[in-house]
């Protein structure tokens, strides 16, 4: 897994690990990250089959749980996230799950944020449940809040900051401090971040979960995730799990992310400006209520964001005035936005959340999150911040 076997000099910044962590060259000589596509894996005899399927010599079986261009990505991304180990899956919840079969027994409690991916809370309060695993969702970020939801047989603490669609920023250490108060593992998604913003291990997280989807594949491509951690955490555990029950990331996924992670900082940044000039605008425009992001002086956990994260990231929610009217026109007027629920795109996406990736929690709930009908949710991207204001500005009177 994580075992570089092409030693690179120590200490190395974070720009040069995402180009040259986890390269292990063929005798072809390859420059590029090589592709192998192969299920399997020949031995030179049957001695060494053996000693590779007990796992006493190291090297590669059977994709399912080990591939070369799957272990060039693990490797890159361990590397970025200052962590040990990385088990890549076949999704983002491929990897929540992984970590909640890995870990977790019948008869655990969780701890979770109630602002987090809504497939995520299905897992947790529908799936989970099946198997004797109780969840106990929290409303807000106050650490006493956290304190108050821990039981004895708490073992796993989760969040997402910053959360989706309302960009409310969690404070990473102070909730780990709750998690390891009680014996718990505090695990975050850090996805709309990404180790170019933020390193929630270094912050006191014990794992990290992603969903390479988003910003670690940046194009839209495919579908990937990954759990990180301490070895000791995730090899018997995770890693077993996935090598037995197989929910795992494909070489040709890998390989698309591993090269998506070359440019991960240099998208990010500029997205992250994009959606600085493009929150000031909206902030600015009196057919706007209000609006959410962390890089905005304004945002409620604005300084905690600053201290937290690199930048205030590239996803902004802003409320019109006059409710799903006003919203909808102002999607449906714009001409360079995609209309689409996905996130983490060099394309700039636009989505109502009440009606769409939040539209199956009931009204009350949604009142709660503050998902209001006149909220609408932009994952900025590269193209001209002057043409997404203007295509913003279309629909809005
Ligand atoms: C998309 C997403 C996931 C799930 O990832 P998939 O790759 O779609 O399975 C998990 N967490 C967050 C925050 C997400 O945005």
């Amino acid at each position: 897994m994580t075992d570089s076997r092409t030693p690179l000099p120590p200490d190395l910044q974070p720009e040069t690990l995402a180009v040259r962590a986890g390269i292990d060259r063929s005798h072809h000589g390859e420059h590029s990250e090589g592709l192998f596509l192969t299920s399997s894996f020949v031995f030179p005899n049957a001695h060494e089959a053996a000693e590779r399927f007990q796992g006493r010599t190291p090297g590669n079986v059977y994709s399912r749980f080990t591939n070369p261009t799957v272990t060039a990505f693990e490797e890159r991304l361990a590397a970025m996230e200052g962590a040990e180990m990385c088990v890549a899956t076949a999704s983002g919840m491929a990897a929540i799950l992984s970590m909640c079969m890995g870990m977790l027994k019948s008869g655990d409690h969780i701890v979770s944020s109630g602002s987090i991916f809504g497939s995520t809370v299905n897992l947790f309060a529908k799936w989970l449940t099946r198997f004797g695993i109780e969840t106990t969702f929290v409303a807000g970020q106050d650490p006493a809040a956290w304190r108050a939801a821990m039981r004895p047989a708490t073992r796993l603490v989760y969040l997402e900051t910053p959360s989706n669609p309302m960009t409310e920023v969690f404070d990473i250490g102070a909730i780990a401090q709750v998690a390891h108060e009680g014996g718990a593992l505090l695990a975050v998604d850090n996805c709309f971040c990404t180790p170019a913003l933020q390193k929630p291990l270094e912050l006191g997280a014990d794992l990290i979960i992603h969903s390479a989807t988003k910003y670690l594949d940046g194009q839209g491509r495919v579908l990937g995730g990954a759990v990180l951690g301490p070895k000791a955490l995730l090899h018997d555990t995770v890693y077993q799990f996935l090598r037995t029950a197989g929910p795992s990331m494909s070489a040709f996924n890998a390989w698309v992310v591993l090269k998506g992670l070359e440019t991960l900082k240099v998208r990010v940044d500029a997205q992250s400006a994009n959606a600085l000039a493009v929150s000031r605008w909206l902030e600015a425009h009196p057919a706007v209520e209000r609006v959410w992001y962390p890089g905005l002086p304004s945002h409620p956990q604005h300084a905690l964001a600053m201290r937290q994260q690199r930048s205030g990231g590239a996803i902004v929610s802003f409320e019109v005035k006059g409710g799903r009217e006003t919203a909808w026109r102002v999607i449906d007027h714009t001409q360079v936005c995609s209309i689409t629920a996905n996130l983490g795109d060099t394309k700039t996406t636009i989505t109502h959340p009440a009606t769409t990736t939040h539209g199956r929690i009931s009204a009350d709930e949604r009142a709660a999150a503050g998902i209001t009908e006149g909220l609408i949710r932009l994952a900025v991207g590269l193209e001209s911040p002057q043409d997404l204001i203007t295509d913003l500005g279309r629909g809005m009177r």
